[in-house]
């Protein structure tokens, strides 16, 4: 038989999702009569709006015609998407050569791993989106791990928590390290603000590392303040990929687009350049996006179509209101919401489990326990915007209801 990538046996197991899905199913044959809503997922739940949907049919009929039929295209996607990428989200301080086009912002991140090696050195806030040590597990570069503190040995996490305002001590960052950093976050919402997101790219140049900054939430600022992309940094060209995605602003996470942004001017140690090998792995282990998805990305970006995912992503964000208020009335401490989709909630005295417990048998709301982000996320809740606007109402009322009395 063949031998195993050792790797893979350090993956931790998906613990968080199939422990969740077990307690609600627990609960769910307890209690056949209540109705449970959750607040917990992070995929999308409101229909592709009209101009995406219109362009995908047109698309499709024209691929059952000689003339319209497309086979493969450029691995690197369509010019047409990456200039539309490069000038609308981008107000053109990237080329549209810098930008790759793929089948999502995970998959990206999976492919990024493969230009550094086990022996690269990363840092990640914590807690974070799990595919970024997930796949650099994969590849080897984290070291065993610390079974007691859920952590690998070649890693470097950077704690996110009230104590620094959600955004990490830089000092920590390793020399030539990988720093991921993701902005909106996921899971705490927090958005770092443009004087924070400089002290990041000065830190990351001091420490002649390299920023993988995931902007998968960027549709989800509104305070014009604030920066969507790390591009609006100065500096940031030189030391900074961006990744990003079609599936939370535009209702992708099934459709399958996103991005990457690998600047010419990013240069490793011996001065060669990062857009040449990830134009190589993208060349041989991907095979470009779905030409249905490069036309629906093609009408996101239409003015019909931002003003149409600008309005759904509206009505998300209506939702994130609606929880914080209901959270906040009832005395949760919370953040997030209001430039982004999640709110990370702490219910004072509970651990993240015993608050999801609690949650659930009290009010039949299923959140996200904090904790499986990673070991600073231990004591919040993840709360997401995603569902469907009478499943928020009715668990806002319910929080309300539940929560709104006086507290042992
Ligand atoms: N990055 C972050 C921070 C996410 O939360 C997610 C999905 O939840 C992704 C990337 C995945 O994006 P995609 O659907 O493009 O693979």
């Amino acid at each position: 038989m063949v031998i195993r990538n050792p790797h893979l046996a350090r993956l931790t197991s998906r613990y968080l999702f199939s422990e969740i899905g077990r307690r609600r199913r627990e609960f769910a044959a307890a209690h056949p009569e209540a109705k449970v809503i959750s607040l917990g997922i992070g995929d999308t739940t409101e229909p592709l709006v009209e101009p995406i949907v219109t362009a995908v049919r047109e698309r499709a009929a024209a691929m059952g015609t000689r003339e319209g039929y497309a086979g493969y295209g450029d691995e690197q996607g369509l010019t047409a998407l990456r200039q539309r990428i490069a000038e609308v989200l981008y107000g053109g301080k990237v080329a549209a050569d810098e930008v790759f086009v793929s089948d999502g912002c995970k998959c990206d991140i999976g492919r990024l791993q493969l230009m550094f090696g086990p022996a690269a050195r990363l840092a990640v806030q914590d807690p974070s989106y799990p595919a970024y040590v997930d796949s650099a597990v994969l590849t080897g570069m984290t070291g065993g791990l610390i079974e007691e503190r859920g952590q690998f040995a070649g890693i470097t996490y950077l704690p996110c928590d009230e104590g620094n305002g959600f955004f990490p001590d830089l000092t920590v960052i390793p020399e030539r390290g990988i720093v991921y950093f993701c902005s909106p976050n996921n899971p705490t919402g927090a958005v770092a603000t443009r004087a924070q997101l400089q002290q990041l790219v000065t830190a990351v140049r001091a420490k002649r590392a390299l920023l993988v900054f995931d902007a998968a939430y960027s549709a989800y600022i509104r305070d014009p303040q604030l920066p969507r992309t790390i591009y609006e940094i100065d500096g940031a060209g030189e030391v900074a990929i961006e990744t990003s995605s079609f599936s939370k602003p535009a209702g992708f996470t099934g459709v399958r687009l996103g991005w990457t942004v690998v600047p010419k001017a990013l240069r490793y140690e011996d001065g060669s350049r990062l857009h040449d090998d990830f134009n190589r792995i993208v060349t041989t282990v991907f095979n470009g996006a779905s030409v249905f998805s490069q036309a629906a990305g093609l009408a996101a970006l239409s003015p019909a179509g931002l003003e149409a995912t600008r309005r759904q992503v509206d009505h998300y964000l209506g939702n994130a209101r609606l929880i914080r208020e209901a959270l906040t009335t009832v005395g949760f401490p919370c953040r997030g919401g209001d430039n982004a989709p999640y709110l990370w909630v702490r219910i004072p005295g509970k651990s993240s489990w015993e608050a999801f417990d609690e949650l659930l048998h009290k009010a039949h709301v299923v959140a996200t326990p904090g904790a499986g982000f990673g070991p600073a996320g231990e004591g919040y809740l993840r709360f997401s915007a995603f569902g469907h606007r009478e499943n928020v109402e009715e668990a806002a009322g319910r929080l309300r209801r539940v929560f709104g009395g006086p507290r042992p």
